[in-house]
């Protein structure tokens, strides 16, 4: 059994961001600069945008965070993405999600510029992304894509579960697995699936993205699948200092035996992801996308 190391990769692939912003750079380049607004104090969103801050320290990338109270207005916000928008300094930019339930966040994702969409949301890089045409990809499958890539794991014909279609990962998933690039077959399961044992069990790539701890069990899988566990649940726990620890979406110590390779959380898609937000801020400095 292979365990996929998406914290090794991720840090390989920081790597080559922070050597090629090195070369851009002693070319006489741009500094390649991500913008994050962040309204109000979630815990979670905190520490992802901490992150993703970290993140572009670590690779040389400029980056600015943009702050507002929970009480910032929907017009107020839509004022500042138009600002960010026509700021030539700034490549991409992301809007941490969720928004308090007085804006729209769809709203917000519309008003992105698509060329500076670096977390891939807006519908024309989506449906850019559905037709195959260079777009910005949401980080978590674009994530997933790089790994399997980069672990030489065989996709062309094989069968591919994807559990879950939210809009940021199972959807987008299950389009990336069935395109020419990854030719796999892919069946698309939700909560109204019917027999999602046998259909997981059919797989042999399970991809679990449902937000439902340790839910896919060992006899869920089949022997020599791979399997990509997408899931971050916190859960209590007296063994950690913060008082949680995550779980993902597989009961990895009965699934991992019979799988030929296997992603752990923590340490398996959650760098990945975070790594695929820097390559897209790389990608828009560049102008790659949108030329
Ligand atoms: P989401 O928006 O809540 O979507 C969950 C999906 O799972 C929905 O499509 C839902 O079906 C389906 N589902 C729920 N219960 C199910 C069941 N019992 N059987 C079959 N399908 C079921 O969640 P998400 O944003 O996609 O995130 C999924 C998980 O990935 C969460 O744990 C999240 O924290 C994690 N995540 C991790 C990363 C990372 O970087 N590691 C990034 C993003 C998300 P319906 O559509 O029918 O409701």
């Amino acid at each position: 059994m292979i365990l996929i190391d998406g914290k090794q990769t991720a840090a390989d692939i920081k790597k080559e961001i922070a050597a090629e912003v090195e070369e851009m750079k002693a070319n006489g380049g741009k500094t390649p600069h991500l913008a994050a607004v962040l309204v109000g104090h979630d815990g979670g969103s905190e520490t992802y945008v901490a992150f993703k801050i970290k993140d572009c320290a670590e690779v040389g990338f400029k980056s600015s965070l943009i702050r507002y109270e929970d009480d910032v207005t929907e017009a107020e916000l839509l004022a500042k993405v138009e600002e960010l928008n026509n700021d030539a300094d700034v490549d991409g930019f992301i809007v941490q999600l969720p928004l308090p339930d007085h804006i729209s966040e769809q709203k917000i994702i519309e008003a992105i510029a698509p060329e500076k969409d670096v977390d891939g949301f807006h519908p024309v890089n989506v449906g850019r992304m559905v037709i195959g045409l260079p777009s910005f990809v949401s980080a978590t499958p674009d994530g997933i894509v790089e790994l399997l890539q980069r672990y030489n794991i065989e996709t062309s014909g094989k069968n591919c579960v994807v559990v879950g279609r939210s809009n940021i990962v199972g959807r987008p998933m299950s389009i990336l697995m069935s395109q020419k690039a990854m030719n796999a077959t892919v069946t698309v399961a939700h909560s109204r699936t019917k027999d999602l044992n046998e259909l997981c069990a059919s797989a042999d790539i399970l991809i679990a993205a449902l937000g439902f701890p340790e839910f896919i069990k060992g006899d869920m899988v089949k022997e020599g699948a791979v399997v990509i566990d997408v899931g971050t649940t916190r859960v209590e726990s007296d063994q950690t200092k913060s008082g949680w620890k995550l779980k993902g979406d597989v009961l990895f110590d009965e699934v991992a035996p019979k799988c030929a390779a296997i992603t752990p959380v923590p340490g398996g898609v959650g760098p990945m992801t975070r790594v695929s937000l820097l390559k897209n801020t790389l990608l828009a400095a560049k102008k790659e996308i949108y030329k």
